[in-house]
């Protein structure tokens, strides 16, 4: 199970720095890779619009 991105994502970009594993990617809505994903959480603390969860 990986950290997922919804549509409230509105591509502000602060997660995609703070994943310690380089698994979010731009778009217009940033992605995360689930096989990279370590479910730290960190993306999902700073995300200023609560877009990222574990489903
Ligand atoms: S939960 Fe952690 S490892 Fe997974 S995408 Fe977010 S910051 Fe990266
Ligand atoms: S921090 Fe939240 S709103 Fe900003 S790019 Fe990441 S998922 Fe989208």
């Amino acid at each position: 199970m990986a950290y997922v991105i919804g549509n409230d994502c509105i591509a502000c970009g602060t997660c995609i720095d703070e994943c310690p594993v380089g698994a979010i990617s731009e778009g217009d809505i940033y992605s995360i890779n689930p096989d990279a994903c370590t479910e730290c959480g960190t993306c999902a603390d700073v995300c200023p619009n609560e877009a990222i969860s574990l489903p």
